[in-house]
């Protein structure tokens, strides 16, 4: 393309496009939002708006499209969930004064993981930024959300390669962020490992690959609040490499171009500070999210959460993500809970005045970058009534914890009296030509406003006045932008105006006049007019500062109420589902009387759900081998475990009698490859990479759930795997596990590892057909009722009686496969001592100093015996 050819606004377009190749660029024109060339053809196809042409001085026209500018924010919110960066080009000169093309500069970069328009995130999740830096076998990684102004980090050093990439994997799919930034070291041996649907991966910006000084170059930026802390920060977590952190900064100033002062706090975390749950244990117990619905219902914060707001709801899923391993942090959170299931008159009152708060957490954006409008800042006062009224409610209960949680609230009611001074009580949204300052607050303002009150009564007088003088009843006084006041006349009456109006403009079936006196008045109004506007946008800039100064504040408050909702919302689900309070014990058991699956409950209508009892330890009861049918019930019994588990460590209530819990260090769930595969999720190749990471990483101290693990392969393969982990297990991990198998011949482990119990859930037949009860009790079986349950499930009976003749067909002929299987391979002590013997008389022989017949007879030996098996 011939650039020198183009006009002068396409030059301009170019250059601005140039410096922002990979955004689409919204190109302000006039009332329109235009995008050109490439950028046109994508969003004329991603928005589905008609894509045109436009004269850019070329042969050929250029391409466009574009979206009116006070719709925009639709637009970029469906680009940007696409994974697209849109970057807005606004005029940055007053048209009227600009010479020749008017100024045009990009003013913000909006990314997927940097986009803030609440109308368009998802309230209850938070929308986070990733910043990853490796380097050689250490790593630092910084997430943050710029809505809210969150940023944490943490880092570890000199990792395996495998532990490396299980941290990172476990990391992005916990954080599951919006967008990522990497360095090369990533970009070129990760990539593919990192990568997810719907994540935006961006390597770290090129022109920025050089180490900055965070404190000199983006000091600027950042709020004294938080250059204190990130010194403090660096200093006690004696932290040698913060380059995500740098890079991260660095990002959200390169692609907002403002400031950040709702950045305040940053938090180190390690993961050894929460209950570990990978990825694959997180989705099978559905923790956070539905394994049919991928979203939230489904899971176990669905059930938990019943928030008043949202800022809960993300407080919430933060929690049940990140179970407590500290057992003080755990009471703290017990303690309040049971404090609030005790009164529920009590939940009541607080859970009214949370329905009443604003979403402020979100809000600190707004008040960082200036966009806050006036109806949100009544919103935030609001807000503090409401919080000034949890905090004296909860301060003079009687009860130390919720004394204390009072105490905690800070007060506020400097900023709600600042607030209730400047603005009116229930101000608009846009304030263009609209009052927002409250009376009495500014007499300039005051007078000026007068002013223009009494101007339009002028006007009405004056209507009247000329109405009279004239006699032309039908006389009125308008205004419009062009024109200004004007009085308007219709033809018929035309012959009785004055001499003293002037002509102004002639229409159809009217005339349009001035006279001096409304002139006159109109140029005071105006003037008036415009220095209240003026001089209201002072004031109201004033407050948005004074507000803003008070940031920190709010974010304290903002976190204050969203730990008083989560904390609710556990009581309230205390409440309307029976939970109770869950011990703790230091003897490694976990004892749960009576324990339901809370999932699996909530779906329940008419059925009821059977509860069970769990003893398991480290010690005699240390691993559970549970058979029996398909369908009765062996993943949900030991899903409910878990479940139980983790929300004990959740400081939660938990779906039981009672409960008696050790703490434990990671959970790992594990599912047959077979169970998934109509997911296309699994493979058996996965399934044993899976648990080669609970190999490597199990202590004792963890919780294993492996269901029909071994299954995804032939039946001896799977056998064999399964006998050797649960072997691997009782001898060398030690960890307290349930094993749920089809293979009934594993249950022979009971007799030989103290360690080891077996149980089976009940089934009872009447009239032959089977019916579950649900129990587990302990025992085994090894019927797999698999043509029963076909039967259940409304199978023909001719195919189910050919079925039952088959099978008798099979067992037959593998009943001797199968002792074989126990004697040979284990039960060893059991075996025919004859063969024993003969066994040991073949290890001794010496191949090299038999002769030809010796070795004739051996043969033939081995053949006969062979055949006695
Ligand atoms: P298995 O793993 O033994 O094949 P599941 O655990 O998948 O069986 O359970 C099958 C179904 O039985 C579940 O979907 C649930 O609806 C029901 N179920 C399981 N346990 C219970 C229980 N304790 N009480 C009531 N219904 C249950
Ligand atoms: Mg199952």
């Amino acid at each position: 393309m011939n650039r020198e050819k183009l006009t002068p606004m396409m030059q301009q377009y170019l250059a601005v496009k140039d410096k922002n190749p990979d955004a689409i660029l919204f190109f302000r024109l006039g009332d329109f939002y235009e995008m050109f060339f490439d950028d046109a053809l994508l969003a004329s196809r991603e928005l589905e708006i008609t894509l045109t042409k436009r004269d850019a001085g070329l042969e050929d026209k250029a391409p466009m499209c574009g979206v009116p500018y006070h719709v925009a924010s639709g637009y970029i919110s469906k680009l940007i969930n696409k994974g697209y960066k849109v970057a807005i080009c606004d005029q940055v000169e007053d048209p009227k004064l600009a010479k020749g093309i008017v100024k045009r500069e990009v003013t913000q970069i909006i990314t997927p993981g940097t986009f803030t328009d609440t109308e368009y995130l998802n309230s209850d999740l938070n929308n986070y930024l990733l910043s990853i830096f490796i380097h050689g076998y250490s790593l630092n990684l910084t997430y943050s959300d710029y809505s809210t102004g969150e940023i944490y980090f943490t880092e570890k050093t000199f990792l395996s390669k495998s532990e490396l990439y299980n941290f990172l994997q476990d990391e992005i799919d916990r954080i599951s962020p919006n967008e990522i930034l990497l360095n090369e070291e990533i970009t070129s041996k990760f990539k593919d490992k990192i990568k997810r649907d719907n994540i935006f991966i961006n390597p770290y910006i090129s022109e920025n690959l050089r180490d900055i000084d965070l404190f000199k170059e983006l000091g600027e930026y950042f709020s004294v609040n938080f250059k204190n802390s990130l010194k403090n920060f660096i200093y006690e977590n004696n932290i040698s490499d913060y380059t995500s952190l740098k890079k991260i900064l660095q990002y959200l100033v390169v692609t907002q171009k403002i400031n950040l002062k709702h950045i305040n706090n940053i938090k180190y975390y390690n993961n050894f500070d929460y209950l570990i749950l990978d990825e694959s244990s997180k989705r099978t117990l559905e923790v956070v999210r539905g394994l049919n619905t991928f979203t939230k219902k489904g899971s176990l914060l669905d059930v938990l959460d019943k928030c008043s707001t949202s800022m809960g709801s993300r407080k919430l899923k933060k929690w049940v993500e990140s179970p407590l391993v500290d057992i003080d942090k755990i009471f703290e959170r017990q303690n309040l809970i049971e404090a609030f299931t005790k009164d529920l008159l009590l939940q009541d009152k607080l859970e009214k005045l949370l329905k009443e708060v604003y979403d402020i957490e979100r809000l600190v954006v707004k008040i960082s970058n200036g966009s806050i409008n006036p109806r949100e800042i009544a919103s935030l006062k609001n807000t503090i009534i409401n919080s000034e009224k949890i905090k004296e409610i909860l301060e003079n209960y009687d009860n130390e914890y919720l004394k204390y949680l009072g105490k905690k609230f800070i007060d506020l009611t400097y900023i709600y009296e600042k607030i209730q001074d400047i603005l009116i009580e229930n101000p608009p949204v846009v304030i263009e030509d609209n009052r927002i300052i409250r009376e009495g607050y500014s007499e300039d303002l005051d007078e000026l406003f007068k002013f223009a009150i009494e101007g339009k009564n002028w006007l009405l007088d004056f209507e009247n006045k000329e109405r009279e003088r004239t006699g032309i009843k039908k006389l009125k006084i308008k205004h419009n932008k062009i024109l200004g006041y004007f009085i308007e006349i219709t033809k018929s009456f035309l012959d009785q105006v004055p001499d003293d109006y002037i002509r102004k403009q002639t229409l159809v079936g009217s005339e349009r006049f001035f006279s001096l006196e409304l002139k006159n008045m109109e140029g005071k109004l105006l003037g008036s007019k415009e220095r209240a506007l003026s001089l209201q946008s002072e004031v109201y800039n004033e407050l948005k500062d004074y507000i803003a100064g008070e940031i920190y504040k709010i974010q304290i408050l903002a976190d204050n109420l969203s730990n008083l909702d989560a904390l609710l919302s556990l009581a309230k689900v205390s409440n309307l589902n029976n939970y109770v309070r869950p011990k703790f014990n230091e003897d490694g058991f976990i004892e749960i009387i009576n324990g339901r699956h809370p999932i699996v409950e909530s779906y329940m209508n008419d059925d009821f759900f059977v509860p069970n009892n769990t003893y398991i330890d480290t010690k005699k009861h240390m691993i559970h081998i549970i058979t029996g049918p398909n369908m009765a019930g062996k993943s949900t019994y030991m899903r409910q475990v878990a479940l139980i588990t983790i929300m004990a460590h959740i400081g939660c209530f938990v779906p039981c009698d009672s409960a008696n819990i050790s703490l434990v260090d990671r959970i790992f769930t594990r599912i047959g490859a077979s169970d998934n595969l109509s997911k296309g999720q699994s493979t058996f190749m996965v399934e044993m990479q899976e648990v080669a990471d609970i190999i490597d990483n199990a202590t004792p101290k963890s919780l294993l759930i492996l269901d029909e693990v071994g299954r995804g392969t032939s039946t001896f393969d799977g056998l064999a795997i399964a006998n050797a982990i649960i072997e691997y297990i009782a001898e060398n991990i030690k960890a307290k596990t349930l094993f749920a198998t089809h293979y009934h011949e594993l249950v022979h482990l009971e007799d030989k590892y103290d360690s080891v119990e077996n149980l089976t859930i009940a089934v009872d037949r009447q009239d032959d057909e089977i019916i579950f009860l649900r129990k587990i009790i302990k025992g085994f079986t090894n019927n797999s009722y698999g043509i029963d349950v076909a039967k259940l499930a409304g199978i023909d009976e001719t195919i189910i009686s050919r079925a039952k003749e088959v099978l008798n067909v099979i067992e037959k002929e593998n009943e001797d496969i199968n002792v074989d299987l126990n004697k040979e391979y284990i039960k060893k002590e059991d075996n025919n001592p004859e063969i024993l013997n003969f066994i040991n008389k073949l290890k001794e022989i010496n191949i090299l100093e038999i002769s030809p017949m010796e070795a004739f007879n051996l043969l033939n030996e081995i053949i006969n015996k062979s055949k006695e098996l």
